[in-house]
């Protein structure tokens, strides 16, 4: 049964390695049920609150070393939501003004690791971004330069390689464009791995459009 969104999966993989961590840096009992308790604490106010939540945080908090944690989270995924994404034809239609749009390769996706679709044409420099709240569709569009520096992502909150990205939001006014620029993962793909709350990518995505 799949009730946990891809960030619900990366917050969880974030927990299991911080327990891995203090098992590592301490053996002192009182240490780890302290830890363990944080970990309880902020997977309960995180998570759906549901009875598989529990049985998840219980075995979470068994896990005694990377084999057994990645045992853990191999079956973690069967309770994941895939993202719902866009067929070729909607993508069309959510870029209609883009005049040489090109395609992602959306049969190329893992759907379990995405929590928002972005892919980059390597040639007009543009990125593109789809997310999917409350069954509909928000879209971003910009222009991201090529140099890649290291710095924190204005998405995923990591430090990471990141590069410069615009937004071209169109004004109230007819024919006003605003801009606005972050600095956001040179990779979706691992910006999508780091992204462990979904409120980040849709606040990006919003405080864009507002600009204007
Ligand atoms: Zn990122």
């Amino acid at each position: 049964m799949e009730f946990l969104s891809v960030a619900n999966e990366r917050f969880i993989t974030t927990q299991v390695t911080k327990l891995l961590n203090a098992r590592t840096a301490s053996k002192d009992k009182d240490v780890i049920a302290a830890v363990k308790g944080l970990i309880e604490t902020e997977l309960a106010a995180q998570l759906p609150d549901r009875p598989e939540t529990e049985q998840i945080i219980r075995q979470l908090l068994e896990v005694e070393d990377r084999t057994h944690a990645d045992l853990f989270l191999h079956a973690l995924k069967a309770y994941v939501i895939p993202f719902t994404y866009p067929q070729a034809e909607v993508v069309k239609k959510l870029f209609k003004k883009e005049k040489r749009l090109r395609l992602p390769k959306l049969d190329a996706y893992d759907w379990k690791s995405v929590t928002y679709l972005s892919w980059k044409d390597s040639g007009t420099h543009r990125q593109y971004f789809v997310t999917r709240q409350d069954e509909d569709w928000k879209t971003l569009q910009g222009v991201t330069q090529s140099d890649t520096v290291k710095g924190i992502c204005r998405i995923c909150r990591h430090h990471t390689l990141v590069n410069l990205f615009t937004a071209t939001v169109k004004g109230k006014a007819e024919d006003a464009f605003t801009s606005y620029s972050h600095y956001i993962c040179e990779d979706p793909a691992v910006c999508n791995a780091n992204l462990d709350n979904e409120e980040q990518i849709f606040s990006f995505i919003e405080e864009n459009l507002k600009r204007n």
